[in-house]
């Protein structure tokens, strides 16, 4: 099978790729490098460095005729879209709607779309469903969610059908402290430089962590199945920011130094998904818990 990834040089798109290549894929990777790195890339992939929102990109879709698109190149910096709406519009919506174009035109089979638990906003519930109304926060948020009703009304309207994934708030070995829910690499890049960490507000807001590799996989069960769907991707486990540092702590079998500082504006205090619909609609589940994706992840810090 013939696929394109955007965005397959970012940290959850080179992971990927890489599974992709060993399943046998001709893997085409889309990607401006803005935030990518090339050298992460499966030597296999062939590497088209081009912007989502030019030209380029879909002359390339339409040479390349992909089968799939697992379309996960967006800004993803929620604080860059508050600071920059226009920007992050014109990649995630327009750079979106662009390769929806280009996808419908050369035919394309099916898209699958790297999005948010951001849309729910701060929605006061324990386990959020897929149904749960939408009320994005940030700019980022909207901007997926935008990109996620184009891609339900291209399937309406010319029949290039779509998955949809929420993720949960992703981590594993590669990521940098950039990005969205970058908090463990953030802890990870300053316990490498010897610095404390810092947590904004008490440390008992949680997310719903899900590790990188489960990710990839719900991406493959979404080739074949979960036609029309969106589906969250996640553990349904909350875990506290304080949690998390005790796990890393043991983990590192080392005590870790700990700064509290006033919680940041617009950020969301509880989050978690329920990931029911996922064991059906693409019968996938997730493989890791917290402690055992972390222990993959902290092999790979520097420390
Ligand atoms: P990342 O920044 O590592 O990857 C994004 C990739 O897209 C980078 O390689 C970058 O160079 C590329 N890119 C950005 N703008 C582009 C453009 N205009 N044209 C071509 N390429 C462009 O981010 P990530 O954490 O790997 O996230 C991947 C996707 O998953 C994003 O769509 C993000 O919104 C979504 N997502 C991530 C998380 C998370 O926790 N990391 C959670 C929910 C959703």
């Amino acid at each position: 099978m013939k696929v394109v990834v955007t965005g397959g040089a970012g940290f959850i798109g080179s992971h990927l790729v890489h599974r992709l290549v060993s399943h046998g894929c001709e893997v085409h990777v889309i990607d401006n490098l803005s935030t990518g790195d090339a050298g992460r890339l499966h030597n296999e992939a062939i590497l088209h460095i081009c912007d989502i929102c030019g030209d380029q990109a879909a002359a390339c879709i339409s040479l390349i005729k992909p089968d799939i698109i697992f379309h996960l190149a967006a800004q993803a910096d929620v604080q860059r879209s508050i600071a920059d709406p226009s920007h992050d519009a014109e990649v995630n919506i327009m750079g979106t709607l662009r390769l929806l174009e280009a996808s419908r035109k050369a035919g394309v089979r099916k898209i699958i779309f790297a999005s948010t638990s951001g849309v729910y906003g701060e929605l006061n519930k324990d386990q959020i469903l897929e149904d749960d109304p939408v009320s994005p926060i940030s700019f980022y948020a909207l901007s997926k969610l935008a990109g996620e009703r184009y891609l339900h009304l291209y399937q309406q309207c010319f029949g290039l059908t779509y998955t949809i994934l929420r993720y949960g708030n992703v981590y594993g070995p590669g990521q940098t402290p950039k990005g969205e829910g970058g908090v463990i690499a953030v802890f990870g890049d300053r316990l490498a430089q010897g610095l404390s960490l810092n947590v904004y507000g008490d440390g008992n807001q949680t997310r719903d962590f899900i590790y990188v590799q489960d990710v990839v996989s719900a991406n493959l069960a979404a080739m074949y199945k979960g036609d029309g769907e969106t589906i969250h991707v996640s553990t349904g486990q909350p875990t506290s920011i304080n949690r998390l540092i005790q796990i890393v702590a043991e983990q590192l079998n080392q005590s870790i130094e700990t700064h509290y500082k006033p919680a940041k504006t617009g950020d969301i205090v509880h989050s978690c998904l329920n990931s029911s619909k996922a064991k059906i609609a693409l019968d996938w589940k997730p493989a890791y818990t917290i402690e055992q994706g972390l222990a993959e992840t902290v092999k790979h810090w520097p420390i």
